[in-house]
């Protein structure tokens, strides 16, 4: 198959997030650097204009973004939403664990929720978590109160509002099985609350309103700390035991197909260990990408069609990316 045509599936088989998190029609990122001053006017918090965003990935790869904004808190959030909203700048939220940033790095705005980081004990085992929220931080939380539910979710690097929008999951268990309710900034900046019976899961990823995740009431249940520590200390282990986890990665970057292992297929054909330039598929878990130190998001995604073509041609399997690539070449 010719090289373009591969790379256009390898492109619209992610293209939920090659478009921005908050589109507008006509949507464009603003052409003179003073249109980008007035998107993030007055919103407090951080703003970079040209930031590096490789630091912010757990690849390690990744062009600059016109602006990285990371907001103070909600109301700032809002804020800037409703700015980009008037000058149809597109915004583009970023955990940073299960995405890999091109080359040409993002236009628009890139909002990173790094200051979102409360966690908040509502009672009877609910607890609110904001956006920003690491799961291994809330994993320590539910530890620390003796709280089960969240054990399956143990390794799993990114922000509760990414693990919400990808229905994260593991062999243990998914997102979806604790969420009671979700807090949302809408498309125009207006902050809305909506709850998990409104909410679509499926596998990797979530159908929900448009919007940007500010957090998430989730319900836990009373279990002995030990029982609890006991049970992420072993997954943890497993983990450990079983994937690349000295170099960056970002995590799966195939979706199983029903009933196959796409990290199985993908050794089945002879791919594990595969390299082109510093990426390789991991030798440990053929279903990881490592970034062996110097990466390019081109070489990423030539080994990824290489896989994607070696799967197809031997088993008939067409591999689906997990992995979200965004941005620009
Ligand atoms: C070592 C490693 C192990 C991993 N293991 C697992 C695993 O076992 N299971 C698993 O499911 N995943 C795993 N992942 C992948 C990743 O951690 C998850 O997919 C996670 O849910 C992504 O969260 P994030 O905050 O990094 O979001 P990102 O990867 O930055 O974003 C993912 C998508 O969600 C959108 N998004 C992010 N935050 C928000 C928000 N607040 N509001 C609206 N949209 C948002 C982004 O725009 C993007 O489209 C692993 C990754 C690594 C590096």
């Amino acid at each position: 198959m010719a090289v373009h045509v591969l790379m256009r599936r390898v492109l619209s088989r992610s293209r939920s997030s090659t478009s921005s998190v908050l589109a507008r029609r006509g949507n464009r990122a603003p052409h003179r650097p003073r249109d980008l001053r007035a998107v993030v006017a007055g919103v407090r918090g951080e703003v970079r204009f040209n930031a590096r965003l490789r630091d912010l990935t757990s690849f390690r790869i990744g062009g600059p973004a016109d602006a990285l904004v990371i907001p103070a808190d909600v109301e700032a959030l809002a804020r800037l939403v409703r700015q980009a909203w008037k000058a149809r700048c597109p915004i583009f939220v970023m955990g940073g664990t299960n995405v890999l940033v091109r080359d040409g790095g993002i236009r628009g705005v890139v909002v990173s929720l790094a200051k979102l980081k409360a966690i908040t004990d509502e009672g009877r085992g609910v607890v609110y978590a904001e956006g920003g929220v690491g799961m291994p931080t809330l994993i320590q939380y539910a530890i620390r109160h003796s709280l089960a539910g969240l054990e399956w979710a143990a390794g799993i690097p990114g922000t509760v509002g990414g693990c919400l929008v990808m229905n994260a999951g593991t062999r243990l268990g998914e997102m979806k099985s604790a969420v009671k309710a979700v807090r949302l900034i809408d498309p125009r900046g207006g902050i809305r609350d909506c709850p998990a019976s409104r909410l679509t899961f499926k596998y990797r990823r979530t159908k929900l309103p448009r919007g940007i995740v500010v957090g998430v009431w989730l319900q836990l249940t009373p279990s002995p700390r030990a029982r609890v520590s006991r049970v992420v200390k072993d997954y943890l282990r497993y983990r450990k035991d079983t994937q690349p986890l000295t170099l960056h990665n970002a995590g799966c970057v195939f979706r199983n197909p029903p009933d196959k292992s796409a990290g199985q297929l993908i050794e089945e054909v002879g791919m594990k260990g595969a390299r082109v330039g510093d990426a390789q598929v991991s030798e440990k878990h053929a279903n990881f990408v490592v970034n062996l130190g110097d990466a390019s998001a081109a070489d990423v995604m030539t080994l990824i069609k290489k896989v994607m073509r070696a799967v197809e041609r031997r088993t008939g399997e067409k591999l689906q990316l997990e992995l979200k690539i965004v941005g620009q070449p």
